[in-house]
């Protein structure tokens, strides 16, 4: 198998999907994802349309040996979505969803989008917990937790995974829910893409919105971290109820007052899990913590909350290195720590961010998904984001040695697995953050996945 291959030199029993081969002239967009940095380029990509497209692409990749990627949204930042002189299974042609609103249940196919589940979900008043910008895949954000606006009244989107349809190493289309291979649909929650191609989800679907609150007070780093420790003390009390980041950026554009342009900031960015009206009320003492540099407040319905955030971060367009870890509590040493790494960021289009946990998300117990332990308070993320190939060095020391920064805050040396950096972390720090899941996740790999043929991933090597 070589890079010149034409499409007719390729044949998949079996498959009704879109073969791209390196010499046709889509294949270099469809080997693209969504970091600019990565540059791999498959042997074949599957572009698949069913199921059945999804199990003829792994055994054929399986009968030459080629090692296998999974592409949904190609939004992981790793580029785990694409590998050099593989089988790149793409399933952006995948993006159904229907809803059960008398059961409220959205089945959702594996290479969907979240806008596709909000919008779906949203035309019965109903959502699932998924993640802040809109064209992130679902099963990508999905299998490694999900933290979205939802979490404080409903957890990680893992919380709400109640069945999957799984094509495994041997081309087996597996079911999985609580009755059915739970060891699976455990190992999902949380696992990442080790145990195969998930090609449909079944989520809980919860009443929400359509109006919804959503906080956006913005202040000056220089002006101090006040707000930031009002706003943490804040959460402490009405966590179980509001979703919330405090992000670091760098203001600039219309939506900015001109003389601020340049200044860097924050934004105290809260999504109250209930009633607008109430919500604004709960939330207006966030918008009076000082001199606000703007404020971004407002009801609005869900789907736009949803969408608030796509703007900031398009695709392909830039050169990112991103890396989160937990935090045991937001004392003030880590919140002045989080002012001097956003004030030293090199590039303007960097961001950093405090995430709040507690409400529902902990309140589930650590072996009953495989992500793990839930008693983390926060979550320190810096995402790294510039535009030239020569500031690379720069960018991914500031995200590097901001992540290390916070070690001592950490929570366990665990860190978010949907933000690995460039994946150089290996298997010390999946096993950190998977803590006495990890041996289980490996039984469960070694059962449905025995020769590590999904290995793009937070790897979970079988045992051999
Ligand atoms: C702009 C942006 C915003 C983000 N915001 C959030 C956020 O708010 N909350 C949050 O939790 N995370 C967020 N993330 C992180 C995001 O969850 C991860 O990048 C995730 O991997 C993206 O999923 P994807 O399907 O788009 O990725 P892809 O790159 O397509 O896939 C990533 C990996 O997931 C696995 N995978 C994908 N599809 C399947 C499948 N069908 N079956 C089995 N395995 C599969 C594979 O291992 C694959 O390599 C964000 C990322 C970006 C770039």
């Amino acid at each position: 198998m070589n890079k010149q291959m034409t499409a007719t030199d390729v044949r998949i029993d079996g498959f009704g999907g879109e073969i791209i081969v390196p010499s046709a002239p889509g294949f270099d967009k469809a080997r693209a994802v969504w970091n600019a940095m990565i540059d791999k380029r498959p042997a074949v990509i599957a572009r698949c349309r069913t199921a059945d497209d999804v199990i003829a692409a792994v055994t054929f990749a399986r009968a030459k040996n080629l090692p296998v990627a999974i592409k949904a949204g190609g939004h992981n930042v790793a580029g785990h979505a694409v590998c050099d002189e593989g089988v790149m299974i793409d399933l952006s042609l995948m993006r159904g969803v229907t809803v059960d609103a008398d059961r409220a249940i959205a089945s959702v196919e594996g290479g969907a989008l979240w806008r596709d589940v909000d919008a779906a979900s949203q035309e019965h008043g109903l959502a699932t917990p998924g993640g802040l910008i809109s064209d992130t895949g679902v099963a990508g954000l999905t299998l490694s937790g999900g933290i979205g606006w939802l979490r404080a009244k409903h957890g990680l989107s893992i919380d709400n995974l109640v069945a999957a349809d799984v094509v495994t190493a041997d081309g087996t289309l597996v079911h999985t829910n609580a009755e059915e291979n739970p060891d699976l649909l455990w190992a999902l929650k949380g696992g990442g893409g080790n145990f195969g191609v998930v090609t449909r989800f079944a989520f809980a679907l919860h009443p929400t919105g359509p109006e919804m609150m959503f906080a956006a007070p913005i202040y000056a780093v220089e002006d101090g971290p006040e707000p930031i420790r009002a706003w943490r003390d804040f959460l402490a009390q009405h966590g179980d109820r509001v979703g919330s980041l405090c992000e670091f950026s760098t203001a600039g554009g219309d939506d900015f007052p001109k003389e601020s342009w340049g200044k860097r900031v924050y934004t105290l960015a809260c999504v109250y899990n209930g009633d607008a009206a109430e919500g604004e009320a709960l939330l207006q003492p966030l918008r009076e913590l000082g001199n606000m540099v703007t404020d971004f407040s407002g009801r609005m319905n869900y789907c736009e909350i949803q969408q608030l955030f796509d703007t900031l971060m398009p695709a392909g367009d830039f050169r990112c290195y991103w890396k989160a870890r937990y935090l045991t509590d937001l004392p003030d040493g880590m919140i002045d720590l989080a002012m001097a790494n956003a004030a030293a960021a090199p590039s303007d289009n960097s961001l950093s961010s405090l995430w709040n946990f507690g409400g529902a998300t902990a309140k589930v117990a650590s072996d009953a998904t495989a992500f793990g332990d839930r008693s983390m308070g926060w979550m320190y993320s810096l995402d790294g984001v510039w535009s030239n190939v020569e500031d690379d060095d720069a960018n991914m020391i500031w995200s590097r040695e901001g992540w290390s920064s916070a070690e001592r805050y950490g929570h366990h040396g665990r860190a978010y697995l949907n933000f690995p950096g460039h994946g150089e972390d290996g298997d010390a720090l999946t096993r950190a953050s998977f803590g006495a899941n990890y041996q289980r996740l490996v039984e469960v790999k070694t059962k449905y996945d025995p020769q590590n043929v999904f290995r793009f991933n937070q790897n979970i090597p079988p045992e051999f």
